[in-house]
């Protein structure tokens, strides 16, 4: 039997080729010290190799304009700022005329200030160290003559299977799919660059694959299943048959789920389901339009406060929401109010929230934002004005019952009375909602439907709430699957309460984008479902062929499995 390696799901499909180790370039310094005669050549040397590094970005840019799009290729004019940031260059250029080599000194200040930026809470802040060292390796690159690592062009063999510890976000963005069939990372997460633009050159790629690098050998065959989440290392014939065909299953199916872009997101039976993109920037806004979707289910608002030392301020709010409503309109953008806390840290509010044991059940979201109005009617206010440019749907996340919703609605009537006495330009939401993802929230749900237009459920942190497993803990795998039968019977709580009220009912956690869930939701009454941009197509691909009239028959034994692995086989079972 074959070995197979364990990992995490960045971007499905499967491909199959052999290894190609990115072995990490030796960035060490050598120690070397330069006489006085020699500082000033060696600071010459420096300039040099700056515009080699910054003509390399200004190159690099323009190819990833092409095979990216201008958004994901805005990297690299991110990459020459650092670049020529006097934190980096003014420091290296210092230790230069103090007698370091060039290399030596690009070396440990790249170290040095990598260490700032990992020492940050701020998840967002912390993954930018990974661009201070893709930085500070470019220009080493420059100085000593090395070749770029991601430039594949020249290699005989292939196309490969990538196997690195983690990719520099420059790596992955110049990826040349024809060249790579996938990617294998011991490190880097669901929010990385990686996994962000190797779901959007459609690379199969896994994360967290332990020990990988020391145990694929170059030249290797392998299977990436970016399916299952499993490397199968040398298969024999019979593997790689199977391999080979579930691949060109799977590339027939992404093949004809995106020929169905311009069609409209209805069953075969004519039920409408609008398929929805989660994004947490507004530059998000136009891969929804690409992917064939229809608005925005869940516009993650914290994201804009993160990377930077105070709250955005109110006009540059105004223009992030604006931005995304203008491209979208006339479709709905839902934009969330400030989620902040538990996984999502953000640094300058932390003197607000204290240490807490429990960070989930902490001082969070609305219950944060509704004791500090001086912090949350800013959001409100940009919010309030930026409707004018489209289609707002407003909704707060976190709330456990009306008092809240009530105090957030009431907030909002103030901003709206200040804006008009301001004679400032403002429009009503066109719907205000509220996410059902706590078990106060599921069991109010029908009381708090008559105080919204709609709800959205979260399945991320109701599967978490009501099963009570931190969604963060790799140890509690079982319990953080939607499709476990509390969360299915909460689901048609929620539904009920939405349908006996007349409003609308989303969902925008994880499970909305899961083909598997998809029959189920639309016969439990969901009519929007909000993924991640990159799941539309294979969302629309299952939509259109289901009849909902049919999946509603079936309702009712998935309602009374017992067990996850019930329900599972139930909806696998499903026509
Ligand atoms: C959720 O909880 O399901 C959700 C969509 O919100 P987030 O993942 O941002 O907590
Ligand atoms: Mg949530």
């Amino acid at each position: 039997m074959s070995l197979t390696l364990e990992g995490v799901v960045l971007s499905p499909g499967i491909g199959i080729g052999p290894v190609l180790p990115l072995v990490p370039l030796a960035f060490v310094e050598t120690g070397s010290l330069l006489s006085e005669e020699e500082r000033g050549a060696e600071l010459g040397r420096l300039e040099e190799a700056l515009n080699r590094a910054e003509a390399d970005l200004v190159r690099l840019q323009a190819q990833a304009e092409k095979t990216l799009g201008a958004d994901k290729a805005a990297l690299f004019s991110a990459h020459r700022l650092m670049l020529r940031d006097p934190m980096l260059v003014g420091a290296v250029r210092e230790a230069v005329a103090g007698g370091r080599s060039a290399s030596d000194a690009v070396v440990v200040k790249t170290a040095e200030i990598r260490a700032l930026f990992e020492a940050l809470p701020d998840p967002y802040l912390k993954e930018r160290a990974a661009d201070v060292d893709d930085v500070g390796r470019r220009l080493f690159r420059a100085l000593t003559g090395h070749v770029d690592p991601s430039d594949l062009a020249g290699r005989e063999g292939g196309p490969f299977v990538v196997v690195a510890r983690d990719l520099t976000p420059s790596d992955t963005a110049l990826l040349d799919p024809s060249r790579v069939v996938a990617l294998v990372t011991e490190e880097g997460g669901p929010t990385s660059h990686t996994a962000i633009i190797a779901q959007s050159l459609a690379i199969p790629a896994l994360s967290a694959v332990a020990g990988a690098l020391g145990r694929l050998i170059e030249g290797t065959v392998v299977i990436v299943d970016g399916l299952k989440g499993e490397v199968v290392v040398a298969p024999d014939e019979a593997a790689l048959d199977a391999g080979r065909r579930a691949a060109a299953l799977f590339a027939e199916e992404r093949r004809q789920a995106e020929a169905l872009r311009d069609l409209p997101a209805v069953s075969a039976d004519g039920v409408a389901l609008p398929l929805w993109g989660n994004i947490a920037r507004p530059d998000g806004a136009g891969e929804i339009l690409s992917r064939g979707g229809d608005g925005v289910g869940l516009f993650r608002t914290e994201f804009l406060y993160m990377g930077r030392d105070e709250a955005p301020t109110e006009e540059e709010q105004l223009a992030a929401y604006a931005e995304a409503l203008t491209v979208l309109s006339p479709r709905p953008v839902t934009i969330r109010t400030l989620d902040a806390g538990g996984d999502k840290e953000i640094p300058y509010l932390a003197s607000l929230v204290g240490h807490e044991a429990n960070p989930f059940l902490g001082y969070r979201a609305i219950r944060l934002c509704l004791d500090h109005p001086e912090l949350f009617k800013v959001q409100l206010r940009a919010l309030l004005r930026a409707a004018v440019a489209g289609n707002l749907w407003l909704m707060f996340p976190m709330v456990v019952d009306a008092e809240e919703l009530r105090a957030a609605k009431a907030l909002l009537d103030v901003c709206a009375a200040e804006l008009e006495a301001e004679g400032l330009e403002w429009a009503r939401p066109a719907k205000v909602g509220v996410m059902i993802e706590t078990p106060g929230a599921l069991l109010m749900a029908d009381l708090l439907a008559r105080e919204v237009d709609f709800f959205s459920v979260g399945t991320n942190d109701l599967t978490q709430y009501l099963l009570a497993a931190d969604r963060m803990n790799p140890r509690l795998k079982r319990l953080q699957d939607p499709f476990h039968p509390a969360v299915i019977r909460g689901l048609s709580v929620v539904a009920r309460a939405a349908a006996a009220a007349g409003i609308d009912l989303g969902m925008c956690g994880e499970m909305a984008g899961d083909p598997l869930a998809i029959p189920l939701l639309a016969a439990l009454g969901f009519r929007e479902l909000s993924m991640t941009p990159a799941r539309i197509p294979a969302a629309k691909k299952v939509l259109r062929s289901l009849s909902v009239a049919e999946a509603g028959k079936r309702l009712d034994e998935v309602l009374k499995a017992v067990t996850t692995a019930e329900v599972r086989s139930l909806l696998a079972s499903w026509p």
